[in-house]
């Protein structure tokens, strides 16, 4: 399947949320080219959970954004944990050259001069725009990367160093970079050896073990019961509990965490309550996991009165933020846990429905995608 770039990209689309699980491919313009824009013709790309509630249209009470878009497809591609090599840039990119290899996580645009961008806090920027499902400013809808290519802009493509597969790449730029920000936030001004929890151990929660021991700290992995004991403690993990099956355990680790961190993409079995006694004092319980829009916190003021925590929440993370982590991946030869998938209809198919059955060990990515689109 041979692509007509630049004037079409092709990608895995759907415009139904019913038919979420089953990404056709489809041919579709792309966004108008700007002079700080990148094109990056794609090598791989991971399947984030956040694809599964945006497909299935879980987080919004409007119809999918690109049915209404005023330019551009009415079709709806995802994916946003891409790297790949760029094939061309606009007339004001400096900061890179046509055949660099770059990665591009779930953000591709913000404003860059509002006081959010301007103090690295970016991801916050009320212009953001994702890499898919997200409106520009011009109507047209973001469209992601199960696709030949994808257009976004400089500050939002990183540079990465030699020694780290591609492969293993495409998971730190969504999953790694929204746990590495709260963590570095949380831990760098902590005195001695922080003790980080970790709270639902899939893509994100597993990536979130080997980055804060990576980080220094001493990390105690939570999940449901004890299918991922031995994962999470070859992961680097210390300490194991599973808050469905063991007992006392929120007596035995009172008084003890710098940062909580929630990485589970439902509230259903969180145990809140029981958390956040853990905790020192005035210190943080942050969630990046982001589940159904009519899901909630069943929270008991009481249980967070006696050591002054705070609740709080994380979005993504900045360039420079990216960059770190990249750093630190190649020094200490972070490799996400990844299972690769050839990237065809049939192969978009089985990473999405797995995923959503909790069905992976830990990240899927989809890959061969020069085979594939003849690129
Ligand atoms: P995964 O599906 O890979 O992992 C989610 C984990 O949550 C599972 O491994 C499981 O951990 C736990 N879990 C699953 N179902 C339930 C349930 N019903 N109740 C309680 N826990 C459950 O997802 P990802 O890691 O890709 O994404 C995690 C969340 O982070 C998603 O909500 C995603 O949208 C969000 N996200 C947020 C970002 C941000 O900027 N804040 C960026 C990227 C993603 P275990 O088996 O160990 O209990
Ligand atoms: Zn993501």
């Amino acid at each position: 399947t041979s692509v007509n770039y630049p004037q079409e990209f092709k990608g895995f689309a759907i415009n139904d949320p019913s038919k979420w699980d089953n990404p056709k491919l489809v041919s579709y313009e792309p966004k108008k080219f700007g002079p700080h824009d990148l094109d990056i013709e794609i090598e791989c790309c991971g399947i984030c959970a956040s694809e599964l509630f945006s497909l299935k249209n879980d987080w919004s009470d409007q119809p999918l954004a690109c049915l209404s878009s005023s330019y551009g497809p009415k079709t709806q591609v995802v994916g946003h944990e891409i790297v790949g090599k760029i094939v061309a840039k606009g007339t004001d990119v400096t900061m890179y050259e046509v055949g660099q290899r770059v990665g591009l996580g779930a953000q591709a645009a913000s404003c860059l001069k509002c006081s959010r961008c301007m103090n690295n806090n970016e991801q916050y920027c009320p212009h953001a725009v994702g890499t898919y499902c997200s409106r520009y400013e011009d109507g047209y809808v973001s469209q992601g990367g199960y696709a030949s290519h994808v257009r976004a802009l400089d500050h939002f493509c990183f540079p990465i160093p030699d020694s780290i597969e591609s492969k293993f790449v495409g998971p730190l730029m969504c999953g790694g970079l929204t746990v590495y920000s709260p963590i570095k936030r949380n831990i760098e001004d902590v005195k001695g050896v922080p003790h980080v929890a970790i709270i639902g151990i899939g893509g994100l929660g597993h990536m979130a073990i080997m980055i804060s021991k990576a980080m220094g700290a001493t990390v105690t992995a939570f999940s449901r019961n004890y299918d991922k004991k031995e994962d999470a403690l070859k992961m680097g993990a210390d300490h194991f509990v599973a808050t469905q099956l063991d007992k006392g355990w929120t007596e035995a680790y009172r008084d003890q965490f710098d940062l909580i961190l929630n990485c589970a993409s439902s509230t259903k079995y969180l145990p809140i309550n029981d958390l956040l006694p853990c905790l020192k004092v005035n210190k943080r319980f942050i969630s990046v996991g982001l589940p159904h829009k009519e899901e909630q916190l069943d929270l008991k003021p009481i249980q967070f009165f006696s050591n002054g925590c705070t609740i709080g929440s994380s979005k993504l993370g900045t360039r420079q933020e990216a960059i770190e982590l990249l750093d630190l991946a190649a020094k200490h030869d972070i490799k996400p846990w990844i299972q690769e998938i050839p990237i065809c209809e049939e192969g978009v198919h089985e990473g999405l429905t797995k995923l959503d059955k909790g069905d992976v060990k830990y990240r899927f990515v989809l890959t061969d995608f020069h085979r594939f689109f003849n690129t």
